[in-house]
């Protein structure tokens, strides 16, 4: 059986064999882009050259792109455990062309690969298009032999792609497999489309127009490719399983995890064990990229997600700090393709370590207090806004985690309450601060201290710009 690692191996050198550049992934934290909170798309890297702002010796590239989608416009957080398909850090495989071969080309590649070198079965295959895109539709025909109805045309922005709200853009393809009437879901563009019958494995982006502030739209003499296909998903299917977390890879880290915790892997904690194998995956990458948990921007992301992380495994009934020694198995499968990871392997671990032994002195009281608030609200009632704040102000639980406590009991947050009981906060502290008699402006000083995160209780989401496939 292919492992992942095989797999990520045959992409790269049947590109390269096809006179692509094998180009390393870029880190997760984007070199050029402050507007971006983390790379979420091979493209990413390749920004300046589909613009044509910048050249370099090769016209074609393929990568293997560590991504990491848990804020802004893609947030697969939430996805994270419940569905077949989504992880918060995946590894991206794509091929590109900056103005080299076009849509005539990049379908023939992606077939041949699918269906001769992984030598899935064709007719377990089906494609979007965008609904204007013959061009595209008529090279699936030929190339391809699909029947009508396996080209779905589809007339929404999943199937029209942009970098911005200007620049480039153009329409795309999706390819998508069919695990088998079994699972619960249906074809792209049908009601049942969310399921997790129909998986969408790879994403071709043809960047054939540019998109101007005053809406007028032009052919783009520069035509470029721009291709997305998840490991986890292509490895799943090619290793004959569903879901992505039974691939080998996922599954070491889950065994890892129900090493540390005795619990069983494939028990009723088994949802747990996922988000622990992902979240591992994406907080390890990201201190290996230089993200340190804090509480602004990006550091508050990574800390929720190890919070998130900890939650699990305090459910699986760990009484001690856990996280860092699932690093080493992290290592161990990942750490060849990326060096990094071993690199800072030292510094991966005690991150963890403390961060799990300062979360859990109120982890344990805050559960309680969340359970005790529980069982006196009457049935199916949203938490109170106020005591979601208190879990966050208090016990260091940011609301996403509370959320996802409460969907596990199907309930909810009133999360309009946690923003005034929030808003209420920020205010009394500006109040106690303009009293003290101090010469400079307190709003101010209050405003640069949110900034730059200094104050406890301070995290936020930002929303930011981002590129996708
Ligand atoms: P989906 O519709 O399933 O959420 P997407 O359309 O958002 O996927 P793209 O932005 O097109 O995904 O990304 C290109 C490819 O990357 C997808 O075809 C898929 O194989 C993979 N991918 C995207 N998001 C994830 C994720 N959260 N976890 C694992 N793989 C992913
Ligand atoms: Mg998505
Ligand atoms: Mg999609
Ligand atoms: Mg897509």
């Amino acid at each position: 059986m292919a492992s992942l690692n095989d797999i990520r191996s045959t992409f790269l050198s049947y590109f390269e064999k096809n006179d692509h550049r094998v180009v390393d992934s870029s880190p997760l934290v984007p070199r050029n882009d402050p507007t971006l909170m983390f790379t979420n798309s091979g493209m990413v890297q390749f920004k300046n050259l589909f613009t044509g702002v910048e050249h370099r010796d090769y016209s074609r590239a393929t990568t293997a792109q560590k991504c990491v989608r848990a804020g802004g416009k893609h947030n697969d957080l939430d996805n994270v455990g419940y569905t077949a398909r989504h992880h918060t850090f995946f590894e991206m495989l794509g091929n590109f062309s900056f103005g080299d071969y076009f849509k005539e080309q990049a379908i023939p590649y992606a077939w041949e690969l699918l269906t001769k070198e992984f030598g899935i079965p064709k007719d377990k295959l089906l494609v979007t298009v965008y609904h204007t895109d013959d061009e595209a539709a008529d090279i699936w025909k030929k190339v391809a032999g699909l029947p009508d109805d396996k080209i779905i045309r589809i007339p929404t922005a999943d199937n029209f792609w942009q970098m911005g709200p200007t620049g480039p853009c153009g329409p795309c393809t999706e390819i998508f497999y069919d695990h088998g009437d079994h699972i619960w879901g249906g074809p792209p563009g049908s009601p049942e489309e969310d399921g997790d019958r129909f998986i969408e494995i790879w994403n071709l982006v043809f960047m054939q127009n540019e998109q101007f502030e005053d809406g007028s739209m032009i052919e783009l003499e520069m035509q470029s490719i721009d291709t997305g296909m998840g490991l986890e998903r292509i490895g799943a299917l090619l290793q004959g399983k569903h879901d992505n977390y039974d691939t080998d890879l996922m599954r070491a880290l889950i065994e890892a995890s129900a090493h540390v915790t005795h619990a069983d892997p494939d028990g009723p904690g088994n949802v747990h064990h996922r988000v622990i194998a992902d979240h591992l995956r994406s907080t390890s990458f990201l201190i290996a990229d230089g993200v340190m948990p804090s509480n602004e921007g990006r550091g508050y992301v990574l800390r929720r997600i190890m919070r998130r992380a900890m939650r699990h495994a305090h459910l699986l009934g760990a009484t001690d700090p856990v996280m860092h020694r699932l690093v080493p198995e992290l290592v161990r499968q990942m750490g060849q393709a990326y060096p990094e990871l071993g690199r800072a392997q030292v510094m991966i671990e005690e991150t963890l370590l403390t961060e799990e032994t300062r979360f859990k002195a109120t982890l344990d009281r805050g559960l309680k207090l969340l359970d005790d608030e529980l069982s006196e609200l009457p049935d199916g009632a949203e938490l109170p806004g106020e005591t979601a704040f208190r879990l966050y102000d208090t016990y260091g639980f940011p609301l996403d985690l509370t959320q996802d406590a409460l969907r596990e009991k199907g309930r909810s947050v009133d999360t309009a309450g946690f923003d005034s009981a929030m808003a209420a906060q920020k205010a009394k502290a500006r109040a106690a601060w303009s009293g003290s008699g101090e010469a400079a402006d307190a709003t101010v000083w209050y405003d640069i201290a949110e900034e730059k995160g200094t104050t406890e209780f301070l995290g936020y989401d930002t929303e930011h710009a981002e590129g996708q496939v």
